[in-house]
This record gives structure tokens, C-alpha cells and sequence, in this order.
């Protein structure tokens, strides 16, 4: 695996940043990951605009031109032998100037931000556990006000991804104010009474890019649906709950704290939104 660090190619191995990096001290950067099939980048400028976003969320320059950083990627995936990847990007505030204090909670007066790139072999949900489904259980969301930058300090995600392993379970649907917000590290969809419902976007979750390609495929192929707050009530009597991420594509949670979801299997609209999702991948990638 060949990444991109600081302006060099390099050994994914060998890929080293300093201690001092803001990134590793106060969690002080933004990430994207990116699906790549086939050797093409999916939804790349989506990807971009949203690193874009999440950059001046933290108020940090973007440290590339969207031409520049699309230049990057081609190259790196060029680079690895495997032909689906799955594309990181971090960049961190980076290591305090010379002269600078080595760790103010404020922004140093200079700094160069880190840039850290890497591809993995992209892997996506097994056959068998699409057919299935997944358990899912359900928590307070605990976290911040800013869920809409796609930043590095990913603590409370981490726990809340935790809590699902720990109930042996694939997600942890979160709810504020008794309503659903996101998944630890996907979005959450429900189908009731054959309408499909996704929540707005808004500061307290991360539009995904995977949420935006259901939306309008729910659009093209005249699939009810409509985009308002989901309260707990409407999630715990769904007749389907989904999970959706770039790397879990369209996941059907078949059951919610230990109860059934609908039958107990992937619904009717998820397996159909599957196919869509499937074919717009296969048409995109043509294209
Ligand atoms: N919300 C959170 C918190 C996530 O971590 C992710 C996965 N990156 C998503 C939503 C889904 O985003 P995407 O469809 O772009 O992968």
C-alpha cells in the first residue's frame, strides 16, 4: 500500500508524522474516505466539496486546488496493485512553526498543515450479511454541535461504535431530543407505510455522500420519501431501518435493541434501493 505523505510517495509502513502534529495532540484535523471502483474514484468532486466543508469548519486553508488534489488521487491510485480501494484523507493543523509553543490550545501563529493520504483494498459488506441484515441498537447522542464537519477527533464515535460491537451488534443508531440523528459512522434511513424517510441534514450529522445518492435515487425512480425529523417513536415502529455509508453502501438493520424491524429481514425498498445503488455504480463507472 503506497501513501502520500507531506508531498512524497512512500511505503504505507514507512509513513511517519511527529508527535507534535495537532492531529495526534487535540484531534485537530478533518478526514474524508473515498470508494474507488475500479480504479475510478466515486463521487469524487462530492468528496472534495465536502472536505471543503469540513476545512473551513475548523477554519484551516485547504492546502491543495481541487484540480491539484484530483492530480493526487489519480496518481496514488494508480500506484496500488489492487484495483477497488478505499481512499483516506487527513489533514491536520499540522506541527507548530519553529519558535511557536508546542502545544497551545489555540491555532499557532504558523504551522504547515499535515497531508496524509493512503488506499487500503476496498471491502465492502459480504453477500451473505447483506441478505441477512444487521442488528443495530440504539443511545444518546453525546456528541458536539459541529457532527457536520468529518473531523479526526472521532471519540465519541468510537464509543458509540463500541457500545454496538460490545451488544454484538454492526451499528449504534443515535437519537437527540427524541430524534434520530445518525449512525456512529453511517446514516440512517427508515421506511414507513412505504414512505421512505431520512432526516435533514444539519449540524448535528454528517450528510453522506452515500445519504445524497439514495436521495436521488429515491428521486429518479419515483420512490416515495421525504426528507423530515424521524422521531424515536417512528424509528422503533419502522417497517425498515437502513444503514448507509460509502463502505456499507445500503445495509438493512433487521433488528433494533434486541426487536424485530418489519420481518426481520431486508425489506422490500431496501432491495430495491440495493439495485439502483448497484446499477448507478455500474453506470457511473461506464460513463
Ligand atoms: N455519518 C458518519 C458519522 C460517518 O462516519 C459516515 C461515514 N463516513 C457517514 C455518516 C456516511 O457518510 P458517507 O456516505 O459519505 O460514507
Amino acid at each position: 500500500m503506497i501513501a502520500w505523505l507531506d508531498g512524497a510517495f512512500l511505503p504505507l509502513a514507512e509513513a511517519r508524522v511527529s508527535v507534535l502534529d495537532r492531529g495526534f495532540l487535540f484531534g485537530d484535523g478533518v478526514y474524508e474516505i473515498v470508494p474507488v471502483y475500479s480504479r475510478r474514484a466515486f463521487r469524487l468532486d462530492e468528496h472534495l466539496r465536502r472536505l471543503q466543508h469540513s476545512l473551513d469548519g475548523i477554519r484551516l486553508a485547504n492546502p491543495m486546488a481541487p484540480g491539484d488534489w484530483r492530480g493526487l488521487i489519480s496518481d496514488l491510485v494508480a500506484r496500488q496493485d489492487f484495483d477497488d480501494q478505499s481512499l483516506y484523507i487527513q489533514i491536520t493543523r499540522g506541527v507548530p512553526a519553529e519558535g511557536q509553543p508546542l502545544r497551545d490550545h489555540a491555532f499557532p501563529a504558523a504551522a504547515r498543515p499535515t497531508v496524509f493520504v493512503y488506499a487500503q483494498p476496498l471491502r465492502t459488506a459480504a453477500p451473505e450479511q447483506k441478505a441477512a441484515g444487521v442488528c443495530a441498537v440504539t443511545a444518546t447522542d453525546p456528541r458536539w454541535q459541529h457532527c457536520d464537519i468529518k473531523a479526526i477527533s472521532l471519540l465519541a464515535n468510537v464509543l458509540m461504535r463500541q457500545q454496538a460491537v460490545d451488544a454484538g451488534c454492526a451499528e449504534t443508531v443515535m437519537l437527540r431530543d427524541g430524534f434520530l440523528t445518525e449512525g456512529a459512522a453511517s446514516n440512517i434511513f427508515v421506511v414507513a407505510g412505504g414512505l421512505l424517510l431520512a432526516p435533514p441534514p444539519s449540524p448535528h450529522m454528517l450528510t453522506g455522500i452515500t445519504y445524497d445518492v439514495v436521495l436521488e435515487l429515491a428521486a429518479a425512480h419515483a420512490i416515495p420519501h421525504a426528507v423530515r425529523p424521524v422521531s424515536e417513536a417512528e424509528l422503533r415502529a419502522a417497517d425498515e431501518i437502513w444503514m448507509t455509508s460509502s463502505t456499507r453502501e445500503i445495509m438493512a438493520v433487521v433488528r433494533l435493541d434486541g426487536e424485530t424491524v418489519g420481518a426481520g429481514v431486508p425489506g422490500p425498498v431496501a432491495r430495491r434501493m440495493d439495485a439502483c445503488y448497484q446499477q448507478f455504480k455500474r453506470d457511473v463507472m461506464r460513463a
